[in-house]
């Protein structure tokens, strides 16, 4: 993502609500208002403290729409369908009693603000790579090197924003089942030790079904998993992944989707309460304009996180978990 991207302005929408004229309201419209009220809050209060990766996020940039009505309501359903023991997305139990929390690191690949900083933290992190972009190789390289993991990160068309900030070689809605395949194959030869992938942006194709079984017959080709970024909770990647034999792996929560340092540090704290009920966290951070400040804010939270969950790269998650291993067949210049 270039800077130009970074520099985008969180689009939160709030629907706003004309006043009421009360002395207009009879006591049947009044209750039946307090009624609708109760519902809202009860709907919305369980998520507006969160900020896991269930809204339509867009690579970091927050467009949660909390109206209530038919976002909120599929929101509420996506929520309680993904804790479902019955649902083939929910992780299972980890054959381990440690829990464990899998690091993935958006948008490298193109010297972006804390790329150092990220590489040097003493734990294993997944290093998200984006393709044919100036480092590409470099970063690739020096995160294997480090002990990381490296997956490609695929550009991938949203539902807003301009097609100038995907990058080189994206994945467009207009492109045919060849045109992404060569794509997708191109991408994945271009970023070196890759043992899987996720999306840059991509909002809108995370959600085409067409497209993605597409995406999804590549990376097994390649013995890849693909992790959903869950830029569109109406991604059909999970479960498109799970009717192919791949892990429907996704992002739990994004730790710096708002650019603060004080928000980033008590992203810490969120994934600290998601270990409470889960065995397993996938977050994502970027280098980029939110990079220093979500590399410390990783390290700071280290001995209390650390006591909590081990933390892994995402395939020993993935093997854990759905005893599933990666296998890649690109030649990646082991060494
Ligand atoms: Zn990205």
């Amino acid at each position: 993502m270039n800077e130009n991207q970074k520099k985008l302005e969180t689009t939160g929408k709030f629907l706003g609500c004309k006043p009421l004229k009360s002395k207009t309201l009879d006591s049947k419209t009044r209750w039946g208002l307090l009624f609708i009220f109760a519902l809202f809050v009860c709907m919305v209060m369980p998520h507006t403290a969160s900020t896991y990766a269930n809204g339509e996020q867009e690579e970091g940039r927050a467009t949660v729409i909390y109206a209530g009505g038919e976002h909120q309501a599929q929101r509420q359903r996506s929520y309680v369908a993904n804790s479902s023991t019955e649902d083939t997305t929910s992780p299972s139990s980890p054959a381990s009693t440690r829990k464990k929390w899998a690091i993935i690191i958006d948008d490298f690949g193109n010297d972006m603000k804390g790329t150092k900083e990220m590489l040097d933290l003493p734990i294993p992190i997944t290093v998200a790579v984006m393709p044919f972009l100036p480092t590409t190789q470099r970063d690739a390289t020096d995160a294997h090197r480090r002990g990381h993991e490296v997956i490609v990160h695929l550009p991938m068309e949203p539902n807003k924003g301009r097609p100038e900030w995907l990058g080189p070689g994206a994945i467009t809605s207009g492109l045919t089942d060849a045109e992404v395949r060569e794509r997708v194959e191109k991408a994945i030869a271009d970023v070196p030790f890759a043992v899987g992938m996720n999306n840059h942006m991509g909002s809108k194709i995370t959600s085409d079904k067409r497209i993605m079984s597409v995406v999804l017959d590549v990376c097994k080709e390649h013995g890849m998993f693909f992790v959903d970024s869950r830029t569109n909770y109406r991604s059909v990647v999970p479960e498109l992944a799970a009717t192919k034999g791949l892990p429907p792996v996704r992002n739990d929560i994004f730790l710096d989707h708002k650019y603060s340092r004080a928000h980033i540090f008590s992203q810490m704290n969120a994934v600290s309460d998601w270990f409470q009920e889960h065995d397993t966290c996938v977050t994502i951070g970027h280098v980029g304009a939110p990079g220093m400040h979500t590399s410390a804010a990783i390290r700071a939270a280290l001995p209390k996180l650390q006591q909590q969950a081990d933390i892994v790269g995402l395939s020993s998650l993935i093997n854990d978990v759905w005893n599933w291993r990666t296998d890649p067949t690109m030649p990646t210049n082991n060494e």
